[in-house]
């Protein structure tokens, strides 16, 4: 299960919109099991269908986590063309059982989180978690669907 304030759904949106039609990546930062911040990364492939991130953003950021007392959670990126599925590259290339990877798809504004192990994955919850009442209704309207239907 991710838990997520809505400001950082909305921020990851925002981000995946301001890179497209290249794929955007960062991370997501927990404190006390929800996350409540994301770090923008650069796509160093700059391509609309790959994404790396860069070593020394990604070393930076964690440091500005630990120096904040967040935690290292989540990994995500944008699918501009997709659905928010994990492609065999996403499952190679993901080097950490421990964190959830998260995808966002704006072909339908869909927003999935992963846990991949052993070239597998597994789809978990996202519950968002709005302490802030910040307005998650209004995103929905726009067609966010951050849950699939039971
Ligand atoms: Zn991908």
């Amino acid at each position: 299960m991710l838990r997520i304030q809505p400001t950082v759904v909305k921020g990851i949106i925002a981000h995946a919109k301001k890179e497209a039609p290249l794929e955007a990546c960062g991370y997501l930062a927990e404190k006390d099991g929800i996350v409540i911040r994301n770090y923008e990364l650069t796509n160093m492939d700059a391509s609309e269908v790959h994404y790396s991130m860069d070593p020394a953003e990604q070393f930076a950021a964690v440091r500005s986590m630990r120096a904040a007392g967040y935690s290292l959670c989540a990994a995500y990126h944008s699918h501009p063309r997709t659905p928010a599925r994990p492609s065999a590259e996403d499952v190679r290339l993901a080097y950490d059982a421990d964190l959830s990877y998260v995808i966002i798809s704006l072909l339908d504004y869909s927003m999935k989180s992963f846990k991949i192990k052993n070239g597998m994955f597994e789809k978990e919850e996202i519950e968002i978690v709005d302490n802030d009442h910040s307005g998650l209704y209004k995103e929905r309207h726009k067609g966010l669907c951050l849950r699939e239907n039971p």
